[in-house]
């Protein structure tokens, strides 16, 4: 039987009407207008598409939206004080610094620099200690997209065994801990991790966040599991176009699984879905309004 496939798409619709129309209560109430700055640095053709998808989307809810762009040689003072002017710029309420930066540059310094009452991926380290200490002020968005995905699927996550598959402070070290809060059981699994497929296959809630195209076969998947696909891969083909893949074999694992995201499709849209929340989540808060 085929899996049910969890439509990030459509849920991350759902959730941008509903915001949109907090914002617009908001302007009236309070006369204010969220901001986002977005921070993109090089030559990283995949960034440079996201960015533009997330400027778009902040325009359709009513967010105003920033953007810095830098060259790919660009230094970290150039980009430091870039993050100091959005830090004083009472508009800007979020900020974000589009990953990959060029190799060159330190992501840790960069991202210590926003001020984390405007650090709206939650990456900052008060930020990820408040997550840490069960008392998240924001949480990054990729985890929140797929807590919200598992959630339609499923209202009661206790007792579950998830298995995380990637150990980044993006995606799996937080994912770790919102699942946490839902009473799951989680293994987390990373490029040294022995016996993979083995472990895979006794989770009840399987996430790949590994970056590797196609990792999770059918065979390691146990029946009736559910599967977020957070991967993003983009394979180039011979005529010059390319397809996105996703750290999951789509084909094989949809006949195994019982729930599982697509890509396109699935986590991805989720995530802007979560970084416009938190944009206004952010303004409230600086503001005194909830
Ligand atoms: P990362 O490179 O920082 O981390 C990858 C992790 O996967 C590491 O912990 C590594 O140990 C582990 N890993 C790599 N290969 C492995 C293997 N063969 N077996 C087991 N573990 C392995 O990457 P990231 O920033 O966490 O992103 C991971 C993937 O998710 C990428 O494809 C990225 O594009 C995608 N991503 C998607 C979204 C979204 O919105 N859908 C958001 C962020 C990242």
């Amino acid at each position: 039987m085929s899996a049910v496939i969890l439509d990030g798409r459509a849920s991350a619709a759902r959730i941008k009407r509903k915001l949109a129309h907090h914002i617009v209560a908001l302007q009236k109430q309070h006369k204010i207008v969220p901001g986002l700055a977005v921070i993109r640095a090089g030559d990283h053709q995949a960034s440079q598409v996201y960015v533009a998808s997330k400027m778009q989307q902040c325009q359709e809810v009513g967010i105003q939206s920033f953007q810095a762009t830098f060259k790919e040689k660009t230094s970290h003072e150039e980009i430091l004080e870039q993050i100091h002017r959005f830090n004083a710029n009472p508009q800007v309420h979020g900020i974000l610094v589009q990953m990959p930066l060029p190799r060159h540059l330190d992501s840790e310094k960069i991202i210590h620099a926003i001020d984390p009452l405007k650090d709206v991926d939650g990456l900052h380290p008060e930020n990820l200690g408040a997550l840490m200490a069960g008392v998240p002020r924001i949480v990054p968005c990729t985890p929140q997209g797929c807590l919200s995905l598992l959630r339609q699927y499923r209202k009661n996550l206790k007792g579950l065994l998830a298995v995380i598959i990637g150990r980044s402070i993006l995606v799996g070290k937080p994912l770790t801990l919102l699942l946490l809060q839902e009473n799951c059981t989680i293994v987390i699994a990373h490029s040294k991790t022995r016996h993979l497929p083995e472990l895979c296959r006794q989770a009840d809630i399987l996430v790949a966040a590994a970056g590797h195209p196609c990792l999770v076969k059918g065979s390691w998947v146990k029946p009736g599991a559910i599967v977020l696909d957070v991967g993003i891969n983009r394979m180039a083909n011979k005529d010059g176009t390319s397809d996105l893949l996703g750290d999951v074999d789509f084909e094989e694992v949809k006949e195994i699984a019982g729930a599982i995201t697509p890509v396109p499709g699935g986590v991805g849209p989720m995530t802007v879905a979560a970084l416009l929340q938190n944009t206004v989540k952010l303004m409230t808060h600086q503001l005194g309004l909830i």
